[in-house]
């Protein structure tokens, strides 16, 4: 018999028998849950867990939450209201929509959640992931509720540190060494075997998501229906876009069809932003999208044979010219400020070296490295070098070899801000504005280029053709099909190789 609500003695007592009960953890957490949220006469509710880079949080478990908001993907733990919980304070929400830590008032109202009671899952003063509850309608929660679900968490949070404890006490004794170096490290195996992934209606749909987390970017599929037509009060055409990014207050809509299918797609969504002209949507055709994919490794494009370099399309000489009047640039900018350059590694080398051979004030060099996507296991994009020195208070200078949908650029901008430097500005090579995707302010840009991918100086295809002194395409062997044509002319001077 499931407590039905403000008999807290008799829901503890349940709680602690379940997960004393259920081995599996998932299982345990799901049950404890259900108990949780009857107990405070709430709605529904979520346990969600840190992931192992300590900024994001995934689903663990979830009771009672409407269809819209499980077509959420994992979510950033620098959100306002999830932030205090994490810090290991309990958190009321009394009118989610009114609420100035609700990041997305909007979204919560159209998620039907009107008030959010928030705990922390603590083990061993360390914070693990949160409980929260949701109400539908308008409620007050006092003292009582509040100690009773802190309660609550702090015996699920034991029953899951109990369970990793078990688990690497097994590892050890079968001499198998744990190579998780912490436990939120070791959580992460749990939470990525336990995530269902939302139901797409398209397979580019699921790719594209797990793009998204990738790049810590919080995604919701299919947010929101756009009326665009109406007849009298019939509505006669809608539209819904796929996916909705809340950080960015963008939606993104993906199509995979034939170009000339796509033409419809095209005329909705021009209807959409005459009707809605503050909304920003974004259209990957299928174009755009196999040229993404292929970047990482996927799709279509990327089992294109390269035979080798196809156009030269910035000379030697043109670089030269161009790296010396950005550092002149940047010289006269950072007259008095002794700026830090941050390269990333490893297509910016030359560019970076050059630059800094041609700046003509005191600056200092640091490099770091991240992570690819390479496949969903990967886990998320991660500093795999770090700066050696501290930022704090310092003029940093992003330097980047290319720009092109900003995802990276705009997970390092965040990374590095949150270490307080004095400023933060960019400087790229070359800038691949039409494939943008994520805005992200460029103080400094060398050259703007058409949608190729290009290699050469410091740029690579499969680790190859760095070593290039002049930037180039590549030429693919079946150049009709593969070879991706440029949104926007080459330069005149293109053909020629300078040398
Ligand atoms: P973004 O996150 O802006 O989509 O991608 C940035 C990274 O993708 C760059 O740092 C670079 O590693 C890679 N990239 C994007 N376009 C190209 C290209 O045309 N050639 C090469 N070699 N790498 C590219």
């Amino acid at each position: 018999m499931i407590n039905k609500g403000g008999n807290y003695y008799r829901a503890l007592e349940e709680i602690t028998s379940t997960l004393n009960k259920i081995k599996n953890e998932r299982e345990g957490l799901q049950a404890v849950l259900k108990i949780i949220t009857r107990a405070l006469n709430g709605d529904a509710g979520i346990i969600m867990l840190l992931d192992s880079t300590r900024e994001h949080l995934l689903r663990v478990a979830t009771y009672g939450l409407t269809e819209w908001y499980l077509r959420k993907g994992m979510v950033s733990a620098q959100n306002a209201c999830l932030s205090e919980v994490l810090s290991g304070k309990t958190v009321v929400v009394g009118n989610a929509t009114e609420n100035p830590h609700v990041k997305h008032p909007e979204l919560a109202r159209q998620a039907g959640i009107a008030s959010i009671l928030s705990a922390p899952l603590i083990y061993q003063e360390e914070v693990l992931g949160a409980v929260r509850v949701y109400t539908r309608s308008e409620r007050e929660f006092h003292k009582k509720d509040c100690a009773f679900l802190e309660t609550a968490a702090k015996i699920s949070a034991m029953a899951l540190g109990n369970a990793i404890l078990r688990d690497t006490i097994k590892k050890e004794t079968s001499m198998e060494s744990s190579l998780e170096p912490d436990l939120t490290g070791r959580l992460s195996s749990l939470t990525s075997q336990i995530r269902k992934p939302s139901q797409f209606a398209h397979p580019s749909e699921e790719e594209f998501a797990k793009l998204l987390d990738f790049y810590r970017l919080e995604w919701i599929y299919e947010p929101r229906s756009f009326t665009l037509e109406k007849d009298g009060n019939r509505i006669v055409e809608m539209f819904t876009p796929d996916f909705y990014l809340p950080q960015l207050d963008l939606y993104v809509e993906i199509t995979t069809m034939k170009q000339s299918l796509a033409t419809e797609k095209n005329k909705k969504i021009r209807h959409l932003k005459e009707l809605h002209p503050e909304i920003n949507v974004k259209l990957l055709n299928k174009k755009d999208y196999a040229s993404l994919l292929a970047k990482y490794g996927y799709g279509p494009l990327s089992e294109a044979k390269v035979r080798g370099i196809g156009k030269v399309l910035i000379t030697v000489n043109r670089i030269q010219k161009r790296v010396m009047e950005m550092a002149r640039e940047i010289s006269i900018d950072y007259a008095d400020r002794r700026p830090m350059l941050v390269g990333v590694l490893k297509g910016v080398v030359c560019f970076a070296s050059d630059l800094m051979r041609n700046i003509s004030i005191p600056v200092t060099m640091d490099f770091m490295a991240i992570s690819y996507y390479t496949n969903d296991k990967s886990g998320p994009i991660r500093i795999t070098k770090d700066l050696e020195r501290s930022i704090k208070d310092r003029d940093i200078i992003i330097i980047e070899d290319i720009v092109d949908t900003g995802m990276t650029l705009h997970y390092l901008m965040n990374y590095l801000s949150s270490r307080q430097p004095a400023s933060i500005s960019v400087c790229t090579l070359l800038d691949k504005r039409v494939r943008r995707l994520v805005e992200v302010p460029l103080q400094y840009v060398g050259f703007e280029i058409p949608d190729y991918f290009v290699v050469g100086y410091g740029l690579d295809f499969r680790g190859e053709y760095r070593n290039l002194p002049f930037i180039a395409t590549l030429q693919h062997e079946d150049k009709e099909t593969r070879q991706l044509p440029p949104t926007v002319p080459p330069p005149p001077d293109a053909a020629l190789l300078q040398v």
